[in-house]
């Protein structure tokens, strides 16, 4: 080879090399919305930072949704161009923004893997609701859950569940001053937050955190379908309010609909609930969720046996109208069936409320995200492998 030649092979692995530590810088850069107040102040003051501009940062990313470090202007200009180099304000890509004729909404949201989550926002008189999703699919195969049928891919990091309240809020509030739209989250979307529990404790905590969302522990409910272990560190870590996806009266039939019952049966269930809600004010009531599944979990026997299975726990019971999803072998109960069994829980002296179904028409309601594009693209994946096959 002559040296010519030597020389442009060398200047091509440079560029190779160039190209390669350029794609991995980006890859690499710290995502700044995986912290929360004190991890961010620990990241600062390694680095020879006072730890109160952890704080402003926070108010700047959160509270006015700022991804642009040149506008935190009340921030060092080499604190500013230091971050820059190193970190930067990832929330996960809007695919798809949807408007229900009710109002609601939904995000379909594209991760940096490809896989997509869901999150939905539900407007109602006096307060604003965001479902937001813990996990891409979910592992615990609840049979009338379209979630479920997805199976499960992986955790969601704090970054990525933080972010879909980061994009909800700069969608639906653009200007910081302006009254709070989202004062209420729910961790009702894809996924069992319980099972992903240190990522989705340090999301609340920022939902939590006065210089972030600033969201009252009585607004921001964990949904759970009863995974006790969990459940049990979860009191000694942070407090919110807590819903229960119960969804039967007896353990046979919560076998068959929820089957992480088989492990932790609902009186081992239950107890845990109680433990959790000991000497919190805001764990007065725990949200019993009950899906009415037409002919299976709807008689008036049903309703008795549930008014006698919470007799001593202090609860408000959601009853939420099955929605369904293409291949479901479900129907929703009829209308009249969900009030009688609701008048046989009132009766028995519990608090009920029928769960309106929202944003239908955009395939947002409780239970139907599935995040279509990943069936797609696992659709696809399925074709293309058997057409390799054949
Ligand atoms: N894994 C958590 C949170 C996600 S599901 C949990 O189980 O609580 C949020 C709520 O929607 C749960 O109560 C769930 O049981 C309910 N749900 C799931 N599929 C549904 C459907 N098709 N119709 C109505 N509610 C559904």
């Amino acid at each position: 080879m002559s040296n010519k030649d030597k020389t442009a092979k060398i200047q091509q692995i440079d560029v190779k090399v160039e190209k390669a530590s350029n794609a991995a810088n980006t890859s690499k850069k710290i995502n700044l919305l995986d912290f929360t107040s004190e991890k961010l102040k620990d990241f600062l003051v390694e680095r020879g930072e006072k730890a109160f501009r952890a704080t402003q940062l926070i108010k700047w990313i959160h509270q006015s949704c700022v991804d642009d470090f040149n506008k935190m202007t009340n921030v060092s200009k080499a604190l500013r161009s230091n971050l820059q180099e190193t970190t930067e304000i990832r929330a996960p890509e809007v695919i798809l923004d949807q408007a229900s004729a009710d109002g609601t909404h939904k995000w379909l949201l594209k991760l940096e893997d490809g896989n997509c989550i869901e999150t939905v926002f539900i407007p109602e008189k006096g307060r604003g609701t965001l479902c937001v999703s813990s996990q891409v699919g979910c592992a615990l195969d609840c049979t009338f859950c379209s979630t479920a049928r997805q199976g499960f891919s992986r955790n969601l990091t704090v970054g990525e569940i933080i972010g879909q309240v980061w994009i909800a809020k700069r969608s639906l509030q653009p200007d910081a001053n302006t009254d709070r739209v989202i004062s209420n989250v729910v961790m009702m979307g894809m996924g069992e937050p319980l099972l992903n529990f240190d990522n989705v404790v340090d999301a609340m905590k920022i939902m939590l955190d006065d210089n972030a969302y600033g969201l009252s522990k009585r607004r921001v409910t964990l949904s759970t379908s009863g995974v006790v272990p969990a459940l049990d560190r979860l009191r000694n870590e942070i407090d919110v309010s807590l819903a229960l996806s119960l969804h039967a009266s007896n353990d046979p039939l919560r076998d068959q609909l929820v089957p992480i019952n088989k492990k932790y049966p609902i009186k081992v269930l239950l107890a845990a609930c109680k433990r959790f809600m000991e000497g919190k004010a805001s764990r007065e009531r725990i949200t019993i969720e009950y899906v009415m599944l037409d002919g299976i979990n709807d008689s008036d026997q049903h309703a008795r046996e549930l008014a006698f299975t919470l007799r001593d726990i202090p609860s408000k019971v959601n009853l939420i109208p099955f929605n369904p999803f293409p291949e479901t072998r479900y129907k929703r109960s009829p209308l009249k069936r969900i009030n009688k069994f609701r008048d046989i829980l009132t009766a028995a002296g519990l608090i009920v409320m029928t769960r309106k179904t929202r944003g239908e028409d955009i395939d947002a309601a409780c239970g139907q995200l599935a995040g279509k594009i990943n069936d797609r693209s696992r659709r696809e994946q399925h074709f293309a492998r058997i057409e390799q096959e054949t």
